[in-house]
């Protein structure tokens, strides 16, 4: 089939589809600024010994790595990115009632920022809105902590108990939160159509979630510029750019 006979029959199966679950990763945010990881331009691919330094048990024992961590935050792409055209498209999918679970391996809140229903959101590497204590259960914007390193605070210890402050995401080495993979797992095992969109899929245990689909019987779609480790099993595979390519799916449906 051409592409554009695999986009039409995509959208077809989600017209059909009673359960939709879409999974999103680092690709989808590229054409909003923010660099992927593992893509020709991503922040590992430019500098793999970034990716040792990203581990939780690294930032758990050096405050110099905290320090950095807290000043890139001041000036992250994520603070000014704003939801692109394939963003915008998944919300659109939603408002169709043909989105019923996004799965999204994001941390930049953009999928919120373009109005999916936060309820419907499932971010299984957490997010950069908030702050968390490594010690005790306190949590907040990440305002609040942001404020205290412009201040002159480097590392600014949790005001509650002493612990160490992080951002609310889920570093390598860090446990997931039980209940966002059963969600995400329910989500798959739910689907009729799985849409895995801008990710490498080498990210586990997110990555088991296509062939949990597959295994349920849900066709399974691939949206991503580069090769993936489920093409083979895919029943579709698309190679566009995502801002070009999701407007363009959700108008056929
Ligand atoms: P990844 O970097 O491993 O893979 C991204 C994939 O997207 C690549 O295969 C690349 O070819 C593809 N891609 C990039 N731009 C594209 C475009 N415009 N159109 C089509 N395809 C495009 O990302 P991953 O699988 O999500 O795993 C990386 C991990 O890093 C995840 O845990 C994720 O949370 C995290 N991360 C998140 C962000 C973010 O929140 N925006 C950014 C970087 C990394």
């Amino acid at each position: 089939m051409t592409p554009d006979n695999d986009l039409r029959q995509l959208a077809e199966w989600i017209r059909d589809a009673s359960w939709v679950t879409v999974m999103t990763g680092a690709g989808i945010s590229t054409e909003s600024g923010i660099p992927d990881f593992r893509g020709p331009e991503g922040v590992w691919t430019k500098d793999p010994e970034a990716e040792k330094r990203a581990t939780l048990q690294h930032y758990l024992a050096s405050p110099e790595a905290r320090a950095k961590s807290w000043k890139g935050r001041l000036n992250s792409p994520f603070s000014a990115a704003t939801p692109n055209a394939g963003h915008i498209a998944l919300a659109e999918l939603e408002g169709k009632g043909k989105l019923q679970m996004l799965i999204t391996q994001n941390i930049d809140g953009l999928h919120h920022q373009a109005g999916n229903d936060p309820n419907r959101i499932i971010e299984v590497h957490g997010n950069v809105r908030e702050f968390r204590c490594m010690n005790c259960t306190d949590r907040g914007p990440i305002e609040l902590v942001l404020q205290r390193v412009r201040a002159g605070e480097e590392d600014p210890p949790c005001k509650s108990c002493g612990g160490v402050l992080k951002s609310a995401t889920i570093s390598f080495g860090q446990n997931l939160e039980r209940d966002d993979i059963e969600r995400s797992e329910m989500a798959s095992v739910s689907a009729d159509v799985f849409i895995a969109i801008g990710t490498s899929l080498g990210v586990y245990p997110v990555a088991m979630m296509p062939d949990l689909a597959l295994r349920s019987g849900a066709k399974l779609a691939i949206l991503n510029a580069e090769p993936t480790p489920y093409d083979g099993e895919a029943h579709v595979v698309l190679r566009e750019r995502l801002g070009t390519l999701l407007p363009r799916l959700v108008e056929m449906v």
